[in-house]
């Protein structure tokens, strides 16, 4: 049986539509739009690509976007000062800076440097730590796209079992923290990892988020299971041998249309949620 696709494209069209609604209360009571700031080092064309895309959407829902760029060879210290001046100006409601930035940069150093209450990302160690202690606050955005479209499709996860391949700060981590959250039984694999096939051939639920085409294997995929590809390769290509993991999942994110769209609306939802917090 073909698995059901999670469309992060539908899913997300939906939550940006309630953005917009609500971007349109803030602007009709602080007589603004929300806005974002984007900071941009160096000339990466893809993270010059993400940045533009990042930027339309919020015009696309009504939220202002700025845009900061800053030369390749940037300092830390010079990086860190124009975010600390973004973190202090009541204009701006949430912060993204791009990530990856050039190697010279400290990048833990420049999310630091965030205001928590403007990390609308979910990148700073506060909003870690929110995550992981299950209080309020910023989702890092591709996990919290994540858990929105499990939820579109009302798949539960108590007492599930999830193997989360990646560990990265942004994604794997704060992906298995939010599954946790929702009672699921998780397991993190990670390059170290000894027989990988063997760990998610028991996954109810699997996320794949390392960075590597077609890593997790089709019958690798116990039958039924959720099937969740983070990745996004070269090409169009996920982490997830897509077409032979279908066969056997339950349900299963394409890429691109799943995972990718999601994250976005988070980032929009989240920056307008700041913009309302902040009044
Ligand atoms: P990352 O920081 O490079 O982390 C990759 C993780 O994969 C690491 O934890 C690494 O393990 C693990 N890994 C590497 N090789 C492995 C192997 N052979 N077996 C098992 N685990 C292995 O990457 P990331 O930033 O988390 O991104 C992962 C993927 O998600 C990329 O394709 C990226 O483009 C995509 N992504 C998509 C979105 C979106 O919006 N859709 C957003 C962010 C990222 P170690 O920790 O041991 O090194």
């Amino acid at each position: 049986m073909a698995a059901r696709v999670l469309d992060g494209t539908a899913v997300s069209r939906s939550l940006l539509e309630s953005t917009a609604e609500r971007a349109r209360t803030f602007a009709d009571s602080a007589g603004r739009p929300p806005a974002l700031a984007t900071v941009l080092v160096g000339d990466d064309p893809a993270s010059r690509t993400y940045v533009k895309m990042k930027r339309s959407r919020c015009a696309r829902v009504g939220i202002a976007s700025r845009a900061v760029e800053l030369p390749a060879d940037t300092s830390t210290e010079r990086l860190v000062e124009e975010i600390a001046a973004l973190s202090a100006d009541p204009a701006v409601d949430g912060i993204l800076l791009q990530h990856p930035v050039p190697g010279q940069i400290d990048e833990r150093a420049a999310f630091e440097a965030i205001a928590p209450g403007k990390d609308v990302d979910g990148v700073t160690m506060h909003s870690f730590a929110a995550m992981a202690f299950g209080e309020p606050g910023f989702h890092s955005c591709t996990p919290g796209g994540i858990l929105r479209l499990l939820d579109a499709y009302d798949i539960g996860l108590a007492g599930r079992r999830a193997v989360v391949v990646g560990r990265s700060p942004i994604l794997g981590k704060p992906v298995g923290m939010l599954l946790l959250a929702r009672d699921a039984t998780v397991t993190y694999c990670h390059s170290r990892t000894v027989d990988l096939a063997e760990v998610v051939r028991e996954a109810d639920v699997v996320v794949a988020a390392v960075g590597r085409p077609e890593l997790v294997r089709g019958e690798w995929i116990k039958p039924g299971a959720v099937v969740v590809d983070a990745g996004y390769n070269p090409g169009n290509v996920g982490d997830v041998e897509y077409a032979a993991a279908a066969e056997r999942a339950g349900h299963i994110t394409p890429v691109p249309g799943g995972v990718g769209p999601m994250t976005i609306a988070l980032l929009l939802e989240q920056t307008v949620q700041a913009a309302e917090a902040k009044g």
